[in-house]
């Protein structure tokens, strides 16, 4: 063999999948179209957001390359739902694109174990449903025993802008069409989808005297944790709020019958959460403005984005409905905005280590499993990387379970449900979000990122004295009672807290507050010693102390539920509330333990709850 690991594919997912597997000591090789492309912002160049943050974090938290790239290219650090409990807040930044390419493309050329080549895969080479390579359109072959396919949009991409298409992977990329209809004759279960990104504008022709301002945070949060947090100081640059009016609706309405969303020239199906302009104006006609943000590309600020305006309306009417914003009169388009439609693999063809369940060696990471978004991708192609490189070394797969990451609840809602429509990460689809925080990432997964060795000493050791401060200052809060003497309550009055009446737990008394470092160390001065990111997650653990308990507790019985042995005459069809698909999967496979049916796919929590149920009654009959 060449390689021990192909990885075909240099976007956000096949970065991860490929310096993952090289930093295991994996021979791998990427291949990739575009070499100067490897990393680069199909749409909006931003990383993070609600719950995309917390996989960002994730990533980083078990050696990534994702959070690193963003704190050295950032140009705008943003923390989202600041306002709200740590559990659904969301870090973004706004990227230079053109920095963050050239940083992946530069980190990828400069890591051991991994080669680069610039070629378009057209095929595998399989033999006896064992992946043993892969094959370009130069005729070229390339052996490994494992292939992690990261093709994001190109599989026989579509663009449309207006009655016009042509074949592309993204605006002026070649599309993969032999790959595509290769994995279509292999038998793999193919949809297809659509996504879409608006125009680019000249920054010299917009007026942002007219816009609203809308600045980084200061101090800005870095992404990663490995980055210095008392010296990270980016320079940022501004966002602008501007917002459409009922001139841009008319223009917009007018031309649906030229909406090739409209004129069932489009058939794949798109992401909800994301609607094009047109069909946000079709669907809420009614609203007297929609909200766009006009953000720098690059540090030059020589272009911008129009996030909110994402269209594959002629290039006329995209030009006329962005002439009709405040403070883009004179505006000039450099690029158009338009839609791609492309071939998806429905991923409950996969395992949870994202191996195909089909073709062994034969790993799917990110936009080509049905999702969409630069951090989805950049988290399952780590995990393909991962789990492709431990395959080799003969070594247990690497597998999160939904109550320790987002990451681990985004490939079991993939690989147990599949999906129809584009699928992105949200707060909501995680059960235990109090413990999933994005804050804590480091702490919950870092050990893994240490033993996998994609984490260094140094950086493991940092997390490992900040885990044992707080377990420390916990514990002293648990277990000692502040006392409402004389002096306490006077203390107490002067940090601005609420006065206590009797003696009460630390932990209640830093809880029901809003403590921060100062006046946590007027009260507990021993705690001077812990280091802001210690006292940070202190704070956040104490005040959703019970909550968290609470959610232990519940992932506690599940483990334990998921224990529970299965009869082997136990009669699904008997049991209500199941799906006969799911009653089908469950006769044909068997499962000796809830475990085992929680590995099948379209069994879901509620489902695997009904059936527990079920074999309790049974027992106590
Ligand atoms: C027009 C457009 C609009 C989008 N809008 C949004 C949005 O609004 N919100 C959002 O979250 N996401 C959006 N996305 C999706 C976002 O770009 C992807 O989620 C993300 O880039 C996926 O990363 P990936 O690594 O899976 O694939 P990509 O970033 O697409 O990378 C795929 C890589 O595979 C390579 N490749 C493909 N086929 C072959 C082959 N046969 N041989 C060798 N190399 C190959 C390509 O050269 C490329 O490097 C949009 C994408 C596009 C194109």
């Amino acid at each position: 063999m060449d390689y021990d690991v192909v990885v075909v594919g240099g976007g956000h997912a096949g970065i991860e999948a490929s310096l993952a597997s090289a930093r295991m000591g994996a021979k791998t090789l990427l291949v990739t179209i575009l070499v100067e492309q490897i990393g680069a912002s199909s749409c909006n160049p931003a990383i993070g957001g609600l719950a995309k943050g917390h996989l960002v974090k994730e990533v980083d938290a078990l050696g990534g390359e994702m959070g690193l790239a963003t704190d050295e290219t950032g140009l705008q650090f943003r923390m989202l739902n600041a306002s709200k409990g740590p559990a659904v807040r969301g870090s973004r930044a706004q990227i230079d694109m053109d920095r963050y390419r050239i940083y992946m493309r530069d980190i990828v050329m400069h890591t051991d174990n991994l080669e680069v080549k610039q070629e378009i895969v057209t095929g595998l080479i399989i033999e006896d449903f064992q992946v043993k390579g892969v094959e370009t359109q130069l005729g070229d072959q390339y052996f490994a025993p494992k292939v992690i396919i990261t093709a994001g949009t190109f599989l026989d991409g579509t663009i449309h802008i207006g009655d016009k298409q042509q074949k592309a992977g993204r605006q002026g990329e070649f599309a993969s069409i032999e790959l595509a209809h290769y994995l279509r004759d292999l038998g793999l279960t193919i949809g297809r989808l659509k996504t879409g990104t608006c125009a680019r504008i000249d920054g010299k022709s917009i007026d942002f005297s007219v816009m609203e301002v809308q600045d980084g945070d200061m101090p800005p949060i870095p992404f990663s944790f490995r980055t210095d947090r008392s010296s990270f100081n980016p320079r940022q640059l501004p966002c602008h709020v501007a917002y459409t009016n009922e001139e841009t609706h008319t223009v917009i309405e007018n031309n649906f019958d030229r909406a090739p969303l409209f004129s069932g020239q489009i058939e794949g199906v798109g992401p909800r959460y994301c609607p094009s302009i047109e069909d946000k104006i079709s669907r809420f006609r009614d609203r007297p403005r929609h909200q766009i943000f006009v953000e720098p590309q690059t540090m030059e600020a020589t272009e911008y984005y129009i996030n909110g305006m994402s269209t594959s309306l002629p290039t006329d009417v995209q030009l006329d409905m962005i002439r009709s914003i405040e403070g883009m009169e004179s505006a000039k388009i450099v690029r158009y905005g338009y839609a791609i439609e492309y071939d998806f693999i429905q991923p409950t063809d996969l395992k949870h280590t994202l191996e195909t369940k089909k073709i062994a060696g034969l790993y799917c990471a990110g936009q080509i499993n049905g999702t969409t978004g630069y951090e989805e991708a950049a988290a399952q192609g780590l995990m393909a990387g991962i789990n492709a490189a431990l395959s080799i070394q003969r070594e247990e797969p690497f597998i999160l379970g939904r109550d320790e990451a987002y990451i681990g609840v985004l490939i079991d809602d993939l690989v147990t449900k599949g999906t129809k429509e584009p699928y992105r990460m949200f707060t909501s689809r995680a059960e235990y979000r109090l413990l999933l925080r994005e804050d804590n990432a480091d702490l919950r997964l870092s050990h893994y990122g240490r033993e996998l060795g994609l984490l260094d000493q140094e950086y493991s050791a940092k997390v490992e004295k900040k885990k044992k401060e707080i377990n420390e200052a916990l514990l002293f809060l648990k277990e000692n009672y502040a006392t409402p003497t004389k002096e306490f309550l006077s203390q107490l009055e002067a940090v601005g807290e609420m006065k206590i009446n009797d003696k009460t737990y630390w932990i209640d008394v830093i809880g029901r507050g809003k403590f921060n470092r100062n006046k946590l160390t007027t009260l507990l001065p021993e705690f001077d010693q812990y280091s802001d990111e210690a006292i940070d997650q202190i704070l956040v653990e104490a005040k959703y102390s019970r909550y968290i308990e609470k959610q232990q507790h519940q992932i506690d019985r599940m483990h334990d539920r998921l224990k529970v042995k299965i009869p082997e005459d136990f009669a699904y069809e008997k049991v209500s509330g199941l799906s006969n698909e799911i009653v089908e999967k469950l006769q044909r496979a068997t499962p000796p333990t809830l475990f085992g049916a929680s590995q099948i796919s379209g069994v879901t929590p509620a489902a695997l709850e009904i059936i527990h149920i079920y074999i309790k009654m049974g027992q106590r009959r």
